[in-house]
């Protein structure tokens, strides 16, 4: 089994019709990249629904806000390559930025309020950006299924959104989080962060967390619950704390009392690398499986993991499957 790596609209058109035309199915995991066992969870799913695997490669510059951010983003195509091979990806898309952009574009997809809090507040025009680019992956791909992560909680929502506006004919499949065995959530950018930030990272984890224990102990109203999850993250120079909000988990917008399922959602500077992680959470109703029981040393016992999560991580809906105090 050989992955396929195409550069041109033109060529992954190609193969896409051929795949239709023997009637094959089609999925795709866009990605920016620098992949790791996240990734790799979106794409084993992929590949287990799917007849023909296709995972995007493109760091898009029309998403970064920052250009340093964007100079800086890890690009490791070599390691990527093994990686989609080792599980079977059909065709890897790794386009240059002239072949998505020849010129700038003038045209895009307005995301309106979904993007409106949490990190749209933050990244003036990332969603404009991240639309706009998975719309034409859509186009180009017109695949079946979409893959995404609910690491990325918002960008989620964006999407979701956007096939539902636009009428866009494809089944979005949101896969769990995956996180390290102490609970960090893994992403690309992890991998700028030294031995002391990688500690102080999980800060972040910790504080949503809080925010759920606050919610499962029966507090109702947003501020207080978001009160004690920041209240979690050390004084240190360098932790910056950006967003710590709990919003509705369909449309983003804050809310004040917590009456159903919401999303406690937060993002993180440490050093100079921002971080972004995210809990659904459920107020009691729910506490048997939404909640999480502090320990005698206030970590939670959904974060003890075993040898597979120490490999390739964790995702979410296992941790919460396991029965507490037990790998
Ligand atoms: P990125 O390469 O960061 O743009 O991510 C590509 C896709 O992988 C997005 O849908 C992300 O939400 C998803 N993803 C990134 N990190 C994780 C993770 N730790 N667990 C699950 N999915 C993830």
């Amino acid at each position: 089994m050989t992955t396929e790596l195409l550069e041109s609209i033109a060529q992954l058109r190609g193969r896409i019709a051929d795949a239709r035309r023997a009637g094959r199915s089609v999925g795709l995991v866009p990605t920016m990249g620098a992949l790791h066992a996240g990734h790799a969870r979106l794409m084993e799913q992929a590949r287990a629904e799917c007849q023909l695997a296709v995972v995007s490669i493109f760091v898009n510059p029309l998403q970064f806000d920052r250009q340093d951010d964007l100079d800086r983003y890890p690009r490791t195509l070599e390691a990527d390559l093994d990686v989609c091979a080792r599980l079977a990806v059909d065709v890897v898309f790794a386009p240059a930025a002239a072949e998505m952009y020849p010129q700038p574009p003038t045209c895009g997809i307005e995301v309106g309020r979904v993007a409106e809090h949490l990190c749209g507040r933050f990244r003036p025009g990332h969603f404009r950006g991240v639309a706009t680019v998975v719309m034409k992956l859509f186009q180009i791909v017109q695949p079946d299924r979409a893959y995404f992560g609910e690491k990325d909680a918002q960008q989620l929502a964006v999407i979701r959104h956007l096939v539902r506006d636009l009428n866009v004919p494809v089944r979005i499949e949101a896969v769990p989080t995956v996180r390290e065995a102490d609970g960090l959530a893994l992403s690309s950018r992890n991998q700028r962060l030294n031995a002391e930030e990688r500690e102080l990272a999980l800060v972040l984890y910790q504080s949503l967390c809080e925010a759920r224990r606050q919610m499962a102990s029966g507090v109702r109203d947003a501020a207080n619950v978001t009160g004690a999850a920041r209240a979690r993250i050390p004084l240190d120079d360098r932790l910056r704390l950006e967003y710590l909000e709990v919003v509705d988990p369909e449309d983003m917008q804050p809310v004040e009392r917590i009456d159903g399922p919401v999303l406690v959602a937060g993002a993180l500077w440490v050093g100079s690398t921002r971080l972004i992680d995210n809990l659904l959470c459920s107020p009691p109703a729910g506490r048997g499986d939404a909640c999480v029981a502090p320990t005698e040393e206030g970590r939670d016992e959904e974060t003890v993991t075993g040898a597979r999560s120490a490999d390739r991580g964790t995702p979410d809906h296992e941790r919460r499957r396991r029965p507490s105090g037990r790998p």
